[in-house]
């Protein structure tokens, strides 16, 4: 700075209206003689620091005077602080740079202390309380702004955006060296019945101990995030092998299975991880989720509370799913799909009472396709509406010509009971048929009853009054609760074949599959035993109390041109069916 000081040649009262005037100034003012021995402060610079300006006014030395307003403003300093402090103000006082120093009230003021020569020092301060709380305000502001921005609210963990745009900045960061990173997905298995039965806030809970835990796990540095519902990503980064990967991933698997206490509850949930790694499983954002969702999906069907990477079988299992919806959509299923039979038998009186019709798919480029196979890909391609109906009408126009009325059974898959319009639509093809619906059970899955129980429940009704009975398949392996059973009008259950698994060997199956019984006779529902291949799984059923059954031992599925005949040799001389455990001496309870 180079103003002229000089001193104007002022009169005493002009130099009286300038103080006068600077007395009044918001801003402080203080003159000094060279050895900074106080020779005027305006009345804004003794408000701000009394003691100071007091002190100094009152012949203090300088550093005392610090001393005392420091001690009068922070009364809590003491010791080694309080000398900091006090160095720190008394620095100020001889610097021409501007510094920031409190003031009574709460107030800062930016001031600085400009030397005029041999005449003297004269200290300015300007108010900067307004500014600097201003500046705090916005620091807060863009801080809350990047944890809407990036942050999951429950967790605190990345959120969805964030977590994409890591991957996004890694992939870009790789694209010469290719060093692997793996993307991690897991979900939770049961958390919606954890929302259900226990209420949304609990879920909350849940979710945040979940992601404590990942932390734990994962620690500090690998990128974790919550992608929304119980969705959770990582990143895993410097992966010297797929050791690596799978070891965090049944770390992760093993501490999400721990129960979790929150209330008076303890809750337990499994988690499936699915990995895919970078550039092994895919170059490319979008690829590398798909591919671990995949590998997550794939978890969870092969047992859940697993995890599982990407590999090339993946690949394959993706390329013969995409060819598999290709030929589904393009298939003219009058021609390609055609129902199968298998007999449904009362084993006490050794009669068939009925037929269960199951589609087969004969297509020019896979060849012959399983159902377990083409019916999940026609679901999920939305082509399961055009099979449905097709298969429908054929089952219905072989079955019209059995020369016994026995019950056609015919399953549908958990969309198809979600309309009403669509159940008229199946209803007036039983009605072309010319089979009547009295003898037609419709075989529908637990997943179709969680989806929208009170929609499903209602187009059941409807079915039902219609004369169509309905069976729940594969009972005992879905999700459904007994109250939701209890809603659900439903006139058969069919026992899931694997409660016979080992049934010969092992006691616990058996007292298991007994109380599956058990439970189907206290719902007063009649119900009929799946897969029956060997003859002490029929005893079992027996003993169980279950007349009703079907498997391999009584009849496989068979074409339309040989149920007619097996039926017809059956009922009229019952003797063919194996022997009866009351023939086998024992007696069914
Ligand atoms: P599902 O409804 O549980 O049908 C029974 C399946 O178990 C049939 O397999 C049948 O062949 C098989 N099975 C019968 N007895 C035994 C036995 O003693 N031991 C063993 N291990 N298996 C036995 P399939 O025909 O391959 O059908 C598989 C699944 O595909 C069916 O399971 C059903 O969920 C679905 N499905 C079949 N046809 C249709 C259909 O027309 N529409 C729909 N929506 N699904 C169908
Ligand atoms: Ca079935
Ligand atoms: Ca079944």
């Amino acid at each position: 700075m180079s103003a002229d000081f000089s001193a104007p040649n002022l009169s005493d009262i002009e130099i009286k209206a300038l103080l006068a005037g600077i007395d009044r100034m918001e801003s402080a003012f203080v003159i000094y003689d060279k050895n900074y021995r106080l020779i005027w402060a305006n009345t804004t610079s003794h408000d701000a620091w009394p003691d100071l300006y007091g002190g100094l006014q009152a012949g203090l030395p300088q550093r005392e005077a610090i001393h005392n307003e420091i001690v009068a403003q922070m009364p809590d300093l003491s010791g080694a602080v309080l000398k900091e402090a006090v160095d720190y103000a008394a620095n100020a006082f001889q610097c021409s740079q501007p510094q920031d120093l409190s003031a009574r009230g709460g107030r800062i003021f930016q001031t600085f202390h400009q030397p005029l020569g041999d005449v003297g020092i004269v200290a300015i301060g300007v108010d900067v309380t307004e500014l600097k709380s201003n500046q705090h305000k916005l620091r807060k502001l863009v801080k809350e702004n990047y944890a809407l921005a990036y942050q999951d609210e429950l967790t605190g963990l990345f959120n969805r955006r964030k977590f994409i745009s890591e991957i996004e900045q890694l992939i870009a960061d790789r694209a010469d060296c290719e060093t692997p990173f793996a993307l991690g997905l897991l979900d939770l298995d049961g958390f919606k019945l954890v929302n259900d039965v226990y209420g949304h806030p609990v879920g909350d809970s849940l979710l945040i101990e979940v992601a404590e835990r990942l932390k734990g796990v994962l620690g500090e540095t690998v990128k974790l995030a919550r992608l929304g519902g119980d969705e959770f990503g990582l990143i895993l980064d410097d992966i010297s092998s797929s050791e690596t990967i799978r070891q965090v991933g049944a770390d992760i698997c093993a501490s999400i299975a721990e129960p979790f206490g929150l209330g008076n509850d303890l809750i337990s949930v499994s988690t499936s991880v699915g990995f895919a790694t970078f550039p092994k499983a895919g170059i490319d954002r979008a690829i590398l989720f798909k591919r671990a969702d995949f590998a997550m999906y794939h978890a969870k069907q092969h047992g859940k509370g697993k995890a599982i990477a990407f590999s090339s079988e993946h690949e394959a299992t993706i390329h013969r799913r995409a060819l598999l919806e290709l030929q589904i959509k393009e298939a003219d299923f009058d021609a390609e799909v055609y129902p199968v039979f298998q007999p449904i038998f009362n084993s006490r009186k050794q009669i068939i009472v009925g037929v269960e019709a199951l589609a087969r798919w004969q297509n020019a480029v896979l060849g012959n396709v399983s159902p377990d196979e083409f019916i999940p890909a026609a679901e999920q391609s939305g082509q399961i509406a055009r099979l449905t109906p097709v298969m429908l009408r054929k089952a219905l126009a072989i079955a019209k010509d059995w020369p016994i009325p026995i019950f056609l059974t015919f399953n549908l898959s958990a969309l198809e009971v979600t309309s009403a319009d669509y159940a008229h639509q199946l209803l007036a093809i039983i009605e072309n048929s010319g089979f009547t619906p009295d003898r037609v059970v419709f075989e529908i899955t637990e997943t179709a009853m969680i989806r929208d129980t009170e929609t499903v429940a209602e187009v059941l009704s409807l079915l039902q009054r219609h004369g169509i009975r309905i069976a729940l398949d594969d009972f005992g392996t879905g999700f459904s609760s007994l109250s939701m059973l209890s809603q659900m009008p439903l006139d058969y259950l069919k026992i899931d074949r694997s409660f016979l698994d080992g049934i010969e060997q092992k006691r616990a199956v058996s007292a298991v599959f007994k109380s599956i019984c058990d439970l189907s006779r206290h719902l007063g529902i009649t119900s009929i035993v799946e897969g029956v291949e060997t003859e002490a799984q029929m005893l079992n059923a027996h003993v169980s109390g279950i007349d009703l059954m079907q498997g391999y031992l009584l009849g496989r599925p068979m074409p339309a041109d040989q149920i007619t005949e097996f039926i017809v040799q059956n009922n009229k001389s019952p003797s063919s069916l194996p022997a009866h455990p009351q023939k086998l001496g024992m007696v069914g309870g």
